[in-house]
């Protein structure tokens, strides 16, 4: 019965009208989720937690002129787990706003940091749909921003087009007021998800991220069309435009030939801890400058 409850919810879990057979491997990945979900709650009391920091770079100079946080997880028995471990599972099962509220604290406070040592670069720091649809939300961002003094114009909220899916009047309503506070709305992994470009018009989005997939195929014919449209679209609509996962110089010099403004990916680092992150900063701004 255990069994054949675990491929019900698995089935429910994949939509409507399904079937699924249960499998030793379901068996597993549901004891993983079982597990996770008991140990994540904890491991925020325990401070595993911790921020990782990916450079974003100017398209023209290749100066870092932002960063995105992403959190790692450091479990006691199993090391790293990297977040698309757990954090579906924390969307899934609502811990995301708890360890949102931690994300953005920690965010925001590396920010204000940055900032008493004269470092004014963007920081990006993503937000779940389920944050967004959270009342607290904005009133929590507002006493950071007030807490920690820190220039609210460079701090940069990332969103999924997913946000759009649910309760768009709420949506519109709190990314105004994020607006009102100063703060930045990326839509990340644009192109990818659920898009209707109706919605670039309605709602007070400043950057497109382009996703990784279309840097993928950036030297096929179509591939290249659709970064162009993508970068041109943006423009127009006063967007500027962030191209992430790029491994490749000749990917940036494609994206300067289309204008795009900053990228992000492995070419210049992966996500690194902060002080990692410093020395990187120094030595590539100072580098340069000359
Ligand atoms: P994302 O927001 O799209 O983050 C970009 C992911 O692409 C990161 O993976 C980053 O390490 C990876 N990446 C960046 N440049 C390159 C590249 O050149 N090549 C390749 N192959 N990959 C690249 P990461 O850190 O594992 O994060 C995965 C996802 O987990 C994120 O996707 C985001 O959806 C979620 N996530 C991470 N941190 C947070 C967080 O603090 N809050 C929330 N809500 N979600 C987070
Ligand atoms: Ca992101
Ligand atoms: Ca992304």
């Amino acid at each position: 019965m255990k069994y054949a409850d675990i491929a019900m919810y698995k089935a429910k879990n994949k939509g409507r009208r399904g079937y699924y057979f249960f499998t030793e491997a379901l068996n597993i990945q549901t004891q993983e989720y079982i597990e996770l979900t008991k140990a994540m709650p904890l491991a925020l009391k325990q401070d595993e937690y911790q921020l990782y920091y990916q450079p974003q770079n100017d398209i023209k100079t290749g100066d870092i002129v932002g960063a995105e946080a992403l959190i790692r997880w450091h479990h006691p028995t199993n090391g790293l787990i990297a977040p698309y471990k757990f954090i579906p599972i924390a969307e899934n099962n609502g811990f995301i706003v708890e360890l949102g509220t931690w994300i953005l604290e920690m965010a925001i406070k590396q920010k204000h940091a940055w900032e008493t040592r004269g470092i004014h670069i963007k920081l990006a720091i993503n937000v779940a749909v389920k944050q967004i649809q959270d009342i607290n939300f904005v009133t929590h961002l507002q006493s950071l921003l007030e807490q920690y003094q820190v220039d609210p114009t460079n701090i940069v909220l990332e969103i999924t087009e997913y946000v759009f899916l649910h309760n768009n009047d709420l949506v519109l309503n709190t990314f105004r007021k994020i607006k009102a506070l100063g703060v930045k709305i990326s839509l990340d992994d644009f192109g990818t998800g659920y898009s209707s470009l109706s919605y670039l018009k309605t709602f007070p989005i400043d950057i497109l991220k382009i996703d990784k997939v279309f840097l993928d195929d950036y030297n096929s014919n179509d591939g290249l069309i659709f970064i162009e449209t993508i970068i041109t679209m943006a423009h127009t609509l006063k967007l500027s435009v962030v191209a992430e996962g790029v491994e490749i110089q000749e990917q940036v010099n494609c994206l300067r030939q289309l204008n795009c403004d900053s990228y992000q990916g492995y070419l210049c680092s992966k996500p690194v801890t902060i002080n990692e992150f410093n020395s990187m900063y120094n030595r590539l701004n100072k580098v340069s400058s000359t």
